[in-house]
C-alpha cells in the first residue's frame, strides 16, 4: 500500500524535512513544531501502519528498532545521562494527527508531568 501520509512524502523526499537519522528501516526528523528543545521523530520506512491499535504481531520488532533509534541518537547527541521522554500518540484522544505509526523523542530540558488536562 502507498504511503499518502505526510510522513510517507517525507520519506520519499517529496517534502523537505530535516533528517538527523537514517537506517534501512527507520528515518528520524526534527518535528516542525518542537514541543521542547529537541524534539524528533522516528518511524518506519517501509511499512504503512497508521496507529500503534493496527500493529500486528509480525510488525512488533519495528518499534523497537524506533526506540532504538532514539535511545542512540539521544547518547551521540549527549543528552541520554539528563533523560529523555519517547511518546506514541494512538487516535484522538491522544492527539494524533499524522496516520503512520511515529515515536516522539523530547528532550533538552525538564519535562512536565502529562495526562488527562
Ligand atoms: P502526532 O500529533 O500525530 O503524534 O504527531 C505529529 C507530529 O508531526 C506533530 O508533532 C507535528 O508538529 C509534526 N508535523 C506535522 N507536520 C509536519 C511537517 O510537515 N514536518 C515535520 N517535520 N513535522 C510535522
Amino acid at each position: 500500500m502507498r504511503n499518502d501520509t505526510l510522513f510517507g512524502k517525507i520519506i520519499r523526499r517529496e517534502i523537505p524535512a530535516t533528517i538527523v537519522y537514517e537506517d534501512e528501516e527507520v528515518l528520524g526528523f526534527k518535528d516542525i513544531a518542537p514541543q521542547a528543545p529537541v524534539h524528533v521523530l522516528f518511524i518506519p520506512k517501509n511499512e504503512l501502519i497508521p496507529t500503534l491499535d493496527d500493529l500486528q504481531p509480525a510488525q512488533a520488532h519495528l518499534i523497537g528498532k524506533l526506540a532504538l533509534a532514539a535511545a542512540g541518537y539521544a547518547r551521540r547527541e549527549g543528552f541520554a545521562q539528563n533523560g529523555y521522554r519517547i511518546v506514541m500518540n494512538c487516535r484522538e484522544d491522544a492527539g494524533q494527527t499524522v496516520f503512520h505509526i511515529h515515536l516522539h523523542l523530547l528532550a533538552g530540558a525538564p519535562l512536565g508531568q502529562f495526562g488527562a488536562a
